[in-house]
């Protein structure tokens, strides 16, 4: 598999890891937009939102619970913080792999 997100989550390719569980990822965007800019995919590959399934439901409840937990330990659970998932072409989405954005450490501009 040639996916840049799965050979990230294999530690082919480095990365600044922020967590790594049996099941999920988390590390930092290579190209920040705010002061904590952390991307948390699942290890099994998945492109994107469009193709998630019922039997991905607790994965996905994982990723959000990750991103509440990598919120705390940048200490931005206060002050507040966007999760975002960009799905194909019109949302932006540029990595094939399901990736859920966690945005914040300062006010962010209004949505798109
Ligand atoms: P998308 O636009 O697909 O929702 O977001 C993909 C994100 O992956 C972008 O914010 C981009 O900066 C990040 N990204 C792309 N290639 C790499 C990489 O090789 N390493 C890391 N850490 N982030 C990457
Ligand atoms: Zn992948």
């Amino acid at each position: 598999m040639s996916c840049l997100f799965c050979q990230i989550s294999q530690k082919k390719i480095p990365s600044q890891v922020q967590l790594d569980t049996d099941d999920i990822f988390a590390f930092n965007d290579i190209h920040p937009k705010a002061p904590v800019h952390i991307l948390i995919i699942p290890k099994k590959h998945i492109p994107s939102t469009a193709e998630v399934e019922k039997i991905d439901t607790e994965i996905l409840g994982k990723m959000i619970l990750s991103a509440k937990k990598l919120a705390e330990k940048s200490n931005i659970n206060q002050t507040g913080y966007r999760l975002v998932f960009n799905t194909k072409s019109h949302g932006g989405q540029i990595v094939d792999h399901l990736h859920l954005h966690l945005l914040g450490g300062k006010m962010l501009g209004p949505m798109a």
